[in-house]
Order: C-alpha cells, then sequence, then structure tokens
C-alpha cells in the first residue's frame, strides 16, 4: 500500500461546497489503496481576513498572539474537511501541526521546521483513518509555543510530512492545472510545464511564482520528494517537481522555464552614505539584527565631489516599517543623509538553466522589457536567473512582452484558473 501526502490550498476549499468537493477526491484516493495524509490551508483568504482584523486593533500585529490567531484558520478547515470525510462514509481525524509533530524554531510569523514527529499521524493511518494536518503551523521545540511558517507555509507543512513518513508523492492541490511559463492569472496564454527540475522550481519560486513556496521546494529537494503540482478542480495530470523526470513525464529542452513577478516588495535607498569601507556593513548588519531578510542590493557610482553614495535593495513590503525604524535609529551612528520609501515596485524574472549556455539572453529580456517602454531600475542575476525591478504599474505588460519574446506563449487552450481571488 502507497502512502500519498496531499495538500489542499484556500481557494480548493473555499467554502462547503469545496470542502465536500475536495473530500470526495481525497476519499477517491483511499479507495485506490493508498494511506492517506491531508494538509490543509485555510479556507479561501480566511488568513487575509485574520490579518486584517488584527490590524484594525494594533499597528503592527506580530508575535505569539498573531500566531495563535493566524493559525485558527487552518483548524477550521481541517475540521470541517474531517467532517465531510466522515460523512462520505469513512474514518477522518483532524491534527493541529503541534499534534502532527511539526517542531519548528521560535521565530514567530516565520518559524522555520527543524523536526518532524509524526507519530500520532503514523498511528491514525494505520488504524484507518485518513489524516488531516492543519497547513502552516508548528510548535516552537524551546518554550512549545504555537509558531506559523510564514505566508504559504501549508506547503512546506506538506513536503515535510511527505519526508517524515517517506510518502510516494507530495501531491499540491491548487486552482490552476499545474506550474505554467507564467502566472495564468496574468498570460492567458501560458503554458502548462509537464516536468521541471527542482532547481528551476526553486528559482520561479524564489522570484514570486506562489504556485510552490521557496521553502517547500528547499525542502523538497533536500529530502528528495516529488511534487506533483495540479488542479483540485479538474482531474487533469499537472506538472511534476524533481530531479529528474520519471517515466513519461515530457522535458522540453527551453533554454527559458519561464517567467516569474512579484509586487510584494518595496525598495529602500538609503541616500548620502559616506563612500569608505565599512558603511554598506553597518547598513546591512542594522537590517539583519532586525530580523529582516532582504533581497537585491545596488550602489551608486559616487559622486567625486561629495564622495556620498546611494545604496538601495529591496525587502518585503511586510517588513518596510521595522527595517524603516531599525534605520532611522542608527542613522548618526552609520552616518547617513536620509531614506527613501518605494512600495510601487515590481520584480520580474526570468528563469532557465539554458540560460547557462546560451548568449544572448540578458539581451533579450532588455530588448523585450524596452520594447514595451519599461524602464529598469534595478538588475540582479544568477546563474539561471535574471531579474528586474521595475514601476508596480508596468508589470503586467513588461511580463507579457518577456513571455512572448522568449517563445513561450502557447498556441493551443488558454489557462484555466479555476478559483481564488489572486490576493
Ligand atoms: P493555494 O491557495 O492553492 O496555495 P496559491 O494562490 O498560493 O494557491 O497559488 C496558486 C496561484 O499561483 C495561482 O492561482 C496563480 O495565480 C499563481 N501563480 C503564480 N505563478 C504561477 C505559475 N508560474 N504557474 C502557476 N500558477 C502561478
Ligand atoms: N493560510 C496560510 C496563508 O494564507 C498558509 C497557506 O495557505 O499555505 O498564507
Ligand atoms: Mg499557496
Amino acid at each position: 500500500m502507497g502512502l500519498v501526502v496531499q495538500k489542499y490550498g484556500g481557494s480548493s476549499v473555499a467554502d462547503a461546497e469545496g470542502i465536500k468537493r475536495v473530500a470526495k477526491r481525497i476519499v477517491d484516493a483511499k479507495k485506490n489503496g493508498n494511506q492517506v495524509v491531508v494538509v490543509v490551508s485555510a479556507m479561501g483568504d480566511t488568513t487575509d481576513e485574520l490579518i486584517d482584523l488584527a490590524e484594525q486593533v494594533s499597528p503592527m500585529p506580530a508575535g505569539r498572539e498573531f500566531d495563535m490567531l493566524l493559525t485558527a484558520g487552518e483548524r477550521i478547515s481541517m475540521a470541517l474537511l474531517a467532517m465531510a470525510i466522515k460523512n462520505l462514509g469513512h474514518e477522518a481525524q483532524s491534527f493541529t501541526g503541534s499534534q502532527a509533530g511539526v517542531i519548528t524554531d521560535s521565530v514567530h510569523n516565520k518559524a522555520r521546521i527543524i523536526d518532524v514527529t509524526p507519530g500520532r499521524i503514523r498511528t491514525s493511518i494505520d488504524e484507518g483513518n485518513i489524516a488531516i494536518v492543519a497547513g502552516f503551523q508548528g510548535v516552537s521545540q524551546e518554550g512549545k509555543n504555537i509558531t506559523t511558517l510564514g505566508r504559504g507555509g501549508s506547503d512546506t507543512t506538506a513536503v515535510a510530512l511527505a519526508a517524515a513518513l517517506d510518502a510516494e508523492v507530495c501531491e499540491i492541490y491548487t486552482d490552476v492545472d499545474g506550474v505554467f511559463t507564467a502566472d495564468p492569472r496574468v498570460v492567458k496564454k501560458a503554458r502548462k510545464i509537464d516536468w521541471i527540475s527542482f532547481e528551476d522550481m526553486l528559482e520561479l519560486a524564489a522570484s514570486g511564482s506562489k504556485v510552490l513556496l521557496h521553502r517547500c521546494v528547499e525542502y523538497a529537494r533536500r529530502y528528495n520528494i516529488p511534487i506533483h503540482v495540479r488542479s483540485s478542480f479538474s482531474g487533469l495530470r499537472g506538472t511534476w517537481v524533481s530531479n529528474e523526470p520519471l517515466g513519461d513525464q515530457q522535458v522540453e529542452h527551453a533554454i527559458i522555464s519561464g517567467v516569474a513577478h512579484d509586487v510584494s516588495e518595496a525598495k529602500i535607498t538609503v541616500v548620502g552614505v559616506p563612500d569608505k569601507p565599512g558603511e554598506a556593513a553597518a547598513i546591512f548588519r542594522t537590517i539583519a539584527n532586525a530580523e529582516v531578510n532582504i533581497d537585491m542590493v545596488v550602489q551608486n557610482v559616487s559622486a567625486a565631489s561629495t564622495g556620498l553614495t546611494d545604496i538601495s535593495f529591496t525587502l518585503p513590503k511586510s517588513e518596510g516599517r521595522k527595517a524603516i525604524d531599525a534605520l532611522e535609529r542608527s542613522r548618526s551612528a552609520i552616518g547617513f543623509d536620509s531614506l527613501r520609501y518605494d512600495d510601487q515596485i515590481a520584480k520580474i524574472s526570468l528563469v532557465g538553466a539554458g540560460m547557462k549556455t546560451n548568449p544572448g539572453v540578458t539581451a533579450g529580456f532588455f530588448e523585450a522589457l524596452s520594447d514595451a517602454g519599461v524602464n529598469i531600475e534595478l538588475i540582479s542575476t544568477s546563474e539561471i536567473r535574471i531579474s528586474v525591478v521595475t514601476r508596480a504599474d508596468d508589470v503586467i505588460e513588461a511580463v507579457r512582452a518577456v513571455h512572448s519574446a522568449f517563445g513561450l506563449d502557447s498556441d493551443s487552450d488558454e489557462a484555466v484558473v479555476y478559483g481564488g481571488t489572486g490576493r
């Protein structure tokens, strides 16, 4: 008998009908002779609504109580899903992350899983139950507090459980038919990818393709767990993400895997920084001490007349306030003039292992943006990715232009988006 871990995202369980539909799929997997462990997200936009509510009672909700609040979303969906399965005549038991043995560090709101001890889940499925686990949450090893794994964290719960239970596959059910060459909400002509390597998927996820969370792909690669991303609304085969293609998984030897975009970041510019050793170190130590993760960094050439330079970097908008406050507090110690905060930016990235060996990709990317009249503000590259920052207003046009320029547009069916609000 095989063991499968299935994860259903919020849009798949957005209402009672959705929960009943998903319950049928789960029961079918069980009837096919599998042991089934299900990880479920909060219904629809519940997590966003809980955040909105928290912001009405406290300007910057964070920490222990915020995690207590947010984990309530997944508790609702796990219990309802277990009830719907029982209604179909099958046994199901729901578990919180803590009960499922998801052990994390103590960093509230973006905890990392450090161990998974799924004894209770194993017992439950061995007794013939379908186990339903609340995604996105765990319990800290020190302090035994309830933690959350960061937005989209149910994907990571699913892969972590799949690894700990030695599952054959981790199926991620969502509101599109798989991983596409661009977000199907933005590019109707995006193509579904049949198979993609962990390497390319990691870059797409890190660049904003939220169909899979970056940490989840990292985890899957480390433990070599194949992921099958597919729709909970259609019976279609989705996208396989793994080290090597298996069996009949189609591999396209495309230079480019896809285009990702991200509007969740902001840009901070530190203006008037003395151009001498130690300044950048002092700025980024301040940011690090505030536990803020940064993404791109650019330092301008200093003006000879003043000996001063500007340093810009991007970071999640959700961390903007924290970073600005930390830098303001250290302004005289570091010795810069002022700070500029800009949250009207977008990041557009082109990803593909083929660019390592194909010259001209960067030129083609910049030409496509220029033809679309899109101005580039920052640039960063890795071996298999090129990213630029542009104005947020330009993002849709830019993604479509780059997608077409690299011949990624499909000439058949338009990509289907079955649900979700894109929030
Ligand atoms: P879930 O609620 O199932 O976790 P998410 O909203 O987190 O779903 O992720 C699915 C969404 O990811 C899709 O609806 C789509 O808009 C978005 N997305 C972004 N980039 C891609 C891509 N390259 N392929 C497929 N979906 C993508
Ligand atoms: N419900 C959480 C969120 O919206 C976790 C998840 O859906 O994966 O971020
Ligand atoms: Mg998600």
